[in-house]
């Protein structure tokens, strides 16, 4: 295992094959050699941690992680951190330092291990339990937001997991009613204290889509990023997913893919007001077979779209006036 506080010895450092690239990093990055100081830096911290992780997840990565572990237990922002990453690191933070690169070692998720992770320009918590939101999921907010301009619209998210999809529409709406859905309690207190904590008002509920039902006319919007992951994928997936993030909210059986997007699009037959409409992150593998299923259900205008690595993503489709 790679440790730490052993980095930073002197003994350490006279050996290291990187006290070449470490001494020029430091003199490059903050402009202060302490080597003849026994008390690491913060920026030796975070170079440490760098170090560290660059076997496992590389060199971009591994940049990334450390800083923003540092970022996290300083409460820094990016330009605290290169203004004064040379002043001397806390007790505190090498030793919490070493048991987050001891995870991360292990595939936990940084953010588990930090408790919160970024999206749409939120910080929102997240826990075991919930999964962590993705990049690709920030482009279907996009999408409904800029195709959504009036005010008051009435937005149903179901499996909501943290809450990130409603809680990005409840800041990016004008005035929205939003209602979100999950099975899993601990996605239901998570969304209940992201929105909390970002100040939107939510209407968050625990249910089984497949029970719930709701009045004609319920809603405007529709939108969900239910599991879709077949279970046959499971072997080109990470472990740090495999082993962490919850299975339910990934998973599909492989003679059953669209069976969330089924049951979503009865919903929206039901309670969509005539003009709504439903907005899916989809499997690029089966965006072909769901667009028919809409078809099937009387949904117009159907569209897939492709993110931002060029995979159809997501798809929309209206409920007919
Ligand atoms: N995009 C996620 C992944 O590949 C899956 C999200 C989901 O199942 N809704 O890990």
């Amino acid at each position: 295992m790679f440790d730490l506080k052993r980095f930073f010895s002197p003994k350490s450092r006279e050996v290291s094959p990187r006290e070449g690239s470490l001494q020029t990093d430091r003199r490059a990055e903050v402009g202060v050699n302490n080597t003849e100081t026994e008390t690491p830096t913060i920026g030796d911290v975070r170079r440490g941690l760098r170090q560290g992780l660059i076997a496992k997840y590389g060199e971009r990565e591994a940049a990334a992680m450390a800083r923003e572990i540092i970022l996290h237990l300083k409460g820094w922002s990016v330009e605290q951190l290169l203004a004064d990453e040379n002043r001397e690191a806390s007790e505190y933070v090498i030793n919490r330092s070493q048991e987050i690169l001891q995870q991360l070692l292990k595939d936990v998720p940084l953010q588990y291990i930090l408790g919160e992770a970024y999206f749409y320009g939120l910080k929102l918590k997240v826990v075991p339990g919930t999964l962590i939101p993705r990049p690709e999921t920030t482009e279907l907010v996009d999408l409904i937001v800029k195709e959504n301009p009036q005010a008051d619209l009435r937005v149903l998210d179901l499996c909501t997991g943290t809450g990130a999809i409603a809680v990005a529409l409840a800041r990016n709406l004008r005035f929205p009613q939003i209602t979100a859905i999950d099975i899993s309690d601990v996605a239901v207190k998570t969304t209940l204290e992201n929105s909390r904590q970002l100040k939107v008002k939510l209407n968050v509920e625990q249910g089984d889509v497949f029970k719930l039902t709701w009045p004609k006319d319920s809603f405007d919007i529709i939108v969900s990023n239910p599991p879709y992951v077949d279970e046959s994928e499971r072997a080109t997936m990470e472990r740090n997913v495999l082993d962490y993030e919850p299975a339910e909210a990934l998973f599909v059986p492989d003679d059953n893919p669209l069976v969330f997007y089924t049951r979503i699009a009865d919903i929206g037959n039901e309670s969509l007001s005539a003009g709504g409409r439903l907005y899916f992150e989809i499997n690029p593998r089966h965006a072909a077979e769901l667009s028919a299923l809409l078809a099937g259900k009387g949904y117009s205008d159907i569209r897939v779209i492709k993110d931002i690595n060029g995979k159809d993503r997501f798809a929309k489709a209206v409920k007919k006036v």
